[in-house]
């Protein structure tokens, strides 16, 4: 991680007055036509002369726009003009990218005031400033022509405010900061190792360096809000009259359970990730391969890929747990704290085919969810042998077997006992 420029993300609620609503309205309408417009410009390029628009030559049309259509100049902060060009620049990055990997992406599309999620705002003080109060709880947005906007939230940390996104969701606004906090005030109790995997029983299942068993349950209410959601989906898909105002209040309850639900889950990922980031010195997992896992295993209807019934399901259980989210959150804290983040690579090292005890390698369908070899005879579940693994290799401790490929790797972290071992 960079440590001079260690940045943050937190997330306000904004209360604006009556009167600051329709302005924040008409700013945000302004923005969706920036972004339609420059992708229209970009479309008519390609369309007359072949050639492909940069970021650069659509800011050159911005500065003759507002030159020549005061209403525009008018409209918006002309950095934070920029930064919707530099939005629409991202989207046909990625399509190209893409593209270029073989795959069928979506053209960027027009975006409706309804789709379109909001504004940025680049340097602190240009068109825009925020005045955290005590503790950086709550504070006020100062956004020019607007005035001050109250907003409610706490910052865990406090910083250097660096950029802005006025965010506009289920008819809410939100401000999301990106703050500077410089060096990180966290502070670690032990200096153990673990290493962990997903569980599809568990949220999680590890193991650490003194070979205890590491597992964190999913919280109780997390199957309660799943079943009210899915009531709230079945309420919506029964009533077919797109128009009807009883399925339009449907949809927004909808929504609303879901932003509920979200924020909840990520105060929930905020404190487990930051409990275990106090704890270990050490963290260990596969490199993320959610987007592998994922992928369906489907192939396509005439030929369907092998399993797909249980990929399905896992697929299902694994973007519903949401590791991805929590294994950026729990890497983060673990390098704050001065910990190391290790990522064993999966494809050489195979920890959920591979006995941690005798290091032999099986081949495991994804239903079998006990690991027994056949070489030693060890026996345990799947999710705790491949933890085991990886925490093994993370740690160096593999029997000192030079595995094909993969060798050791160099590590700085010692562990407890180890350490010990030296001094005397
Ligand atoms: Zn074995």
């Amino acid at each position: 991680m960079d440590m001079e420029r260690n940045l943050r993300k937190t997330t306000f609620r904004l209360y604006p007055t009556p009167k600051q609503e329709v302005a924040l309205q008409s700013l945000l309408r302004s923005h969706q036509q920036l972004y339609n417009a420059a992708l229209e410009e970009r479309i008519d390029c390609w369309r007359k002369t072949g050639k492909r628009l940069s970021y650069a030559d659509q800011c050159k049309s911005l500065t003759v726009l507002r030159r020549e259509l005061p209403e525009w100049a008018e409209a918006a902060n002309c950095s934070s003009q920029q930064m919707t060009l530099r939005r629409l620049d991202k989207a046909f990055a990625a399509f190209f990218r893409r593209v270029k990997a073989g795959q069928a992406p979506g053209f960027p599309r027009f975006k409706s005031l309804q789709r379109f999620p909001g504004f940025s705002f680049k340097t602190h003080g240009d068109g825009w400033r925020f005045t955290p109060g005590a503790d950086w709880r709550h504070g006020t947005l100062r956004l020019l022509g607007l005035g001050h906007l109250r907003a409610r939230g706490q910052a865990r940390q406090g910083g250097d405010v660096r950029a802005s996104d006025v965010l506009h969701r289920d008819g809410k606004w939100y401000l999301s900061l990106t703050l500077d906090i410089g060096t990180p005030q966290r502070q670690r109790t032990s200096n153990a190792a673990m290493a962990f995997d997903w569980g599809v029983e568990t949220f999680l299942t590890g193991v650490d360096h003194a070979g205890e068993d590491v597992r964190l349950d999913n919280p109780r209410w997390w199957q309660s809000e799943k079943d009210h959601i899915k009531e709230l989906q079945q309420s919506v898909s029964r009533k077919r009259n797109k128009r009807s105002n009883r399925r339009r209040k449907a949809v927004q309850r909808l929504s609303r359970a879901r932003a509920k639900t979200a924020r909840r889950r990520l105060d929930w990922a905020h404190q487990q990730t930051a409990k275990l980031a106090r704890h270990y010195a050490l963290v260990a997992t596969e490199e993320l391969r959610i987007a592998n896992m994922t992928r369906s295993a489907a192939g396509t209807m005439e030929e369907p890929g092998r399993g797909v019934a249980q990929k399905a399901g896992l697929n299902r259980e694994i973007l519903d747990t949401a590791p991805a989210l929590f294994t950026s959150l729990l890497r983060c804290k673990v390098l704050e704290t001065g910990g190391e983040w290790v990522e064993a690579p999966t494809r050489k090292l195979k920890p959920s085919q591979r006995c941690p005890a005798c290091w032999a390698l099986a081949i495991k369908s994804l239903s079998m969810r006990m690991h027994a070899c056949a070489e030693c005879g060890h026996t345990e579940p799947r999710d705790l042998a491949s933890a085991r693994v990886v925490l093994s290799w993370a740690m160096g401790t593999h029997h000192g077997q030079e595995l094909a490929g993969i060798g050791t790797r160099e590590r700085p972290y010692e562990t407890p006992s180890s350490a010990q071992q030296r001094v005397e």
